[in-house]
């Protein structure tokens, strides 16, 4: 027997975690946190106890209440017995935190395939930001008391498209995907029943949309029995946007200003940072980034597929933030931020005060506290290249954003383009592949697939779906 259960991406953008069953054989596609579910719960001052391992993940229903799939030391602290994993593999699709961060909580022996590009963009989050019990994707330390010991590494198993490999019953072919962060692919796998196809998350604008493409037409020449397609924008209109028209817009505001420019951008959309460092180059400035994001640039580089530079490239400046005594004293950076400081090409806000024009600062909103040691002229730019708010309290971020911008007298551009194929996109994408029966997921206008196709299952959470 051959089923399919969606235990998250059900009504929702992300959180995707699919068991595919096929005979004896269990896989996971993708084990991705839902932060819309999280945030029906829990917010800033009220998160999930880490003293309480994985229970208020369970009792909350963040992560499903199934058998043989968590980590001994969560199962330990929930008062459960410690038990054999029942789950074969988990197939990741790609580094976004709703897909990938609740490998957290799984056990050690249960094997993750990943992309070699993808486990690179992985090595970095792990070293850019202090362990979490909700980030431990590559390793994990023993709970409660084992913070102190060694981490305990999980078995990761890297593919490269085209590859297929075997996981018990089941035949998987990773293909590659457009989508805004390298290292993304949609999976073609064989059942007993017959082939299926998961996109993952997919766009057709972007500046590699040949390989989401590839990804159609290996698909489309299966002729699966089941898509699970993601569907963000389904519900969403045509829309003028690429890469290119972000590059020319950007391009426009950083070369009419001889002032301050800041932008604000994800450093995981690899695409977005060498726009940026491209206009940086041409413009005569140096982009300035964050010491956490200069990681992304550490691990980045060493992939050949990627030409991305490294962090001691001639054009990049690593700023240095105020800390400890506040004095830039080297006593008060750690290990980590303290190699920067020895290479010497680091900056702080008051050197960046005395030549505004010759920088670029790609070091976010979360900086802001910088502007108050910048003091910019008025007039200085802001381009915020991401979404615009989809919900309050993104809303409530961007009043913030507005209010220091507006006390600095800055002015705001917004530029960016989705990492998310837009809803004629999608519809093209389903009518070319021309499956059996289509399952949307990672959306919350499922009805919206209606239009498309008469085949379509309106998925429901944790029941069982026979293929
Ligand atoms: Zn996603
Ligand atoms: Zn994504």
């Amino acid at each position: 027997m051959t089923s399919l259960t969606f235990h998250g991406g059900v009504n929702e953008i992300g959180g995707n975690k699919i068991l595919l069953e096929d005979k004896d054989t269990k896989v996971f596609l993708d084990f991705g946190k839902s932060f819309s579910r999280r945030a029906r719960y829990f917010e800033e001052y009220i998160s999930p106890r880490t003293s309480n391992g994985i229970v208020d993940f369970l009792t909350m229903g963040l992560v499903p209440d199934i058998k043989g799939a968590y980590r001994d030391d969560l199962m330990k602290m929930a008062g459960r017995d410690p038990q054999e994993p029942d789950i074969d593999a988990v197939l990741l699709t790609h580094a976004h935190a709703d897909h990938a961060d609740y490998i957290s909580f799984l056990h050690e022996d249960i094997p993750i395939h990943m992309g070699s590009t993808c486990h690179l963009i992985l090595k970095a989050l792990t070293e850019k930001a202090p362990r979490t019990i909700e980030k431990e994707i590559l390793d994990f330390k023993s709970r409660p008391q084992g913070l102190r010991d060694h981490p305990v590494k999980r078995k990761i198993k890297e593919f490269r498209t085209g590859s297929k490999f075997k996981i018990g019953s089941l035949e998987i072919e990773p293909v590659h995907v457009d989508h805004s962060v390298p290292g993304a692919y949609g999976f073609i796998i064989w059942t007993s029943e017959g082939p299926i196809a998961y996109t993952g998350d997919i766009r057709l604008h972007g500046t590699h949309a040949e390989m989401t493409r590839d990804f159609i037409e290996r698909a489309r020449e299966v002729r699966p029995i089941a898509l699970l397609t993601e569907g963000t924008r389904i519900a969403d209109g045509h829309k003028e946007e690429s890469e290119q028209k972000v590059y020319e817009e950007s391009s426009k505001i950083v070369t009419e200003s001889t002032n301050l420019v800041f932008a604000d951008f994800n450093f995981k959309d690899v695409d977005r940072f060498k726009t940026f460092y491209n206009i940086a180059k041409e413009t005569g400035r140096k982009l300035v980034v964050k010491s956490n994001d200069a990681f992304f640039l550490r691990y980045l580089s060493q992939d050949p597929y990627l030409n991305v530079p490294d962090i001691d490239d001639e054009d990049i400046i690593i700023y240095l933030s105020k800390r400890g005594s506040g004095t830039y004293s080297e006593s008060d950076y750690s290990r980590k931020d303290k190699e920067f400081f020895d290479m010497g090409n680091t900056c702080t806000a008051e050197q960046i005060a005395k030549n505004p024009s010759k920088v670029l600062c790609a070091i976010g909103s979360y900086s802001f506290t910088a502007l108050i040691d910048m003091l910019p002229k008025p007039g200085a730019r802001y381009i915020h290249s991401a979404s615009e708010p989809y919900n309050k309290e993104q809303e409530l971020s961007h009043e913030r954003i507005d209010a220091w911008l507006n006390h600095f007298g800055m002015h705001k551009f917004q530029s960016h383009c989705s990492g998310h194929a837009r809803g004629p996109d999608l519809m093209e994408v389903i009518r070319e592949i021309e499956a059996e029966s289509v399952y949307p997921i990672h959306t919350e206008s499922p009805e919206t697939f209606k239009k498309i196709s008469a085949n379509i299952v309106f998925v429901e959470e944790g029941k069982k779906y026979t293929l």
